[in-house]
């Protein structure tokens, strides 16, 4: 069913042809979400012809089997995110037999915040203690135009919940020239007074391409020397270990420090050093975040697929992984990006 390849599988650690070793899976539990993010939805919501079919999202007890498999394989960390994994229902009973999986030793969640001062105690129960929480204003009526609703004062209570019960924060926020860059300073300051690393995101052309335009973009080499002036930057050690986020120590001139990190997908891709795999709402395994190439797993399991199947299919998507995005290629050429997929499908 599956063509071999000239590369190897390694039993212990799935290796892809590239050298890179494959250890982190994120799953996107629904392409469901309570937020209307400008640079994700349109505002009116995705039309029916775009959200998943109920029938056609992979059940709790699915994706408890793929997860477990890939465990099996080598895979140690979870990522669950959406569209907004708190909205979908019985996530809490997920989480927890998730935790029961032997080998998987970390299970982090991305949510917008809405939910979270009402699940964030549950979520710690559960064995949660990574959160990245998704903020790109501290303006409530801005919140309002980013996101089109009126819920800036739950997500910051949700914030201060998940601080107070010793979460590990990181709030991310997507940075748009004229839409949020006038608060770097702000969030820079939430960092010095609050613990929580806040990392900027370079705004990318997928999700809802139509927010998208060069003008709005801010590459982390840009983000870097404006934070420059606002203190002393220098490299968090370790911080290579923090996946993707180039993270620094800021010290400010009135001597308060606080943690900040830049995530360039464009600008600086890190695909040499990437170590996932996706898992759509829809049970499709895809390799790159920006390479629409995917495997139907929730097919082969719903026509009885075998573990060694669901294997199979992991190995050859893992083998099928492609060396780097050519994300900042196509947007010097004609703008054709080759990424058409939904961002809350595929998991952000
Ligand atoms: N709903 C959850 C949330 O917002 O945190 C999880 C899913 S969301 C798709 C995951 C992350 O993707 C968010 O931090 C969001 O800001 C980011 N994201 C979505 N579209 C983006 C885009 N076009 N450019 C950069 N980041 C984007
Ligand atoms: Fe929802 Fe997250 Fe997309 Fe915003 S970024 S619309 S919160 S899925």
């Amino acid at each position: 069913m599956y063509s071999s390849s000239k590369a190897t599988m390694q039993t212990e650690q799935l290796v892809d042809q590239y050298s890179r070793t494959i250890s982190y899976l994120r799953l996107s539990i629904t392409d469901r979400c309570n937020l209307r993010c400008l640079y994700c939805m349109p505002q009116q919501g995705l039309n029916s012809s775009s959200l998943v079919k109920c029938a056609d999202l992979l059940s709790y007890e699915e994706m408890l089997r793929i997860v477990g498999i890939a465990v099996g394989m080598g895979m140690n960390k979870l990522r669950l995110t959406g569209g907004e994994p708190l909205v979908r229902n019985g996530v809490m009973d997920f989480i927890r037999s998730l935790a029961e999986i032997k080998g998987l030793e970390d299970i982090r969640l991305t949510t917008n915040g809405v939910l979270l001062h009402e699940k964030a105690a549950e979520l710690y129960s559960a064995g949660i203690r990574n959160l990245n929480i998704s903020l790109d204003t501290m303006k409530p009526k801005r919140f309002v135009e980013i996101t089109g609703s009126d819920l800036f004062d739950q997500v910051w209570r949700g914030i201060q919940t998940a601080c107070d019960l010793g979460f590990n924060v990181k709030l991310n926020m997507v940075a748009m020239k004229g839409i949020n860059d006038d608060e770097f300073a702000d969030f820079a300051r939430l960092a010095t007074q609050r613990p929580v690393q806040v990392r900027f995101i370079e705004f990318m052309p997928i999700g809802n391409k139509e927010s998208w335009d060069r003008s709005r973009f801010i590459s982390a080499g840009e983000l870097k020397d404006i934070f420059s002036t606002l203190g002393t930057l220098e490299s968090s050690p370790g911080s290579r270990l923090e996946g993707p986020a180039r993270v620094y120590r800021l010290t400010t001139p009135d001597g308060q420090t606080g943690r900040i990190g830049f995530i360039s997908p464009i600008s600086h891709h890190f695909c040499d050093k990437c170590n996932r795999l996706r898992l759509t709402s829809e049970g499709r395994l895809r390799a790159c975040l920006l390479h629409d190439h995917e495997t139907d797993l929730k097919t082969i399991l719903r026509q009885g697929g075998t573990d060694s199947d669901i294997q199979a299919a992991i190995r050859q998507t893992i083998l099928s992984k492609p060396k780097g995005h050519t994300l900042q290629d196509d947007l010097a050429g004609p703008g054709q990006v080759n990424c058409q997929g939904q961002m809350s499908r595929i998991g952000g």
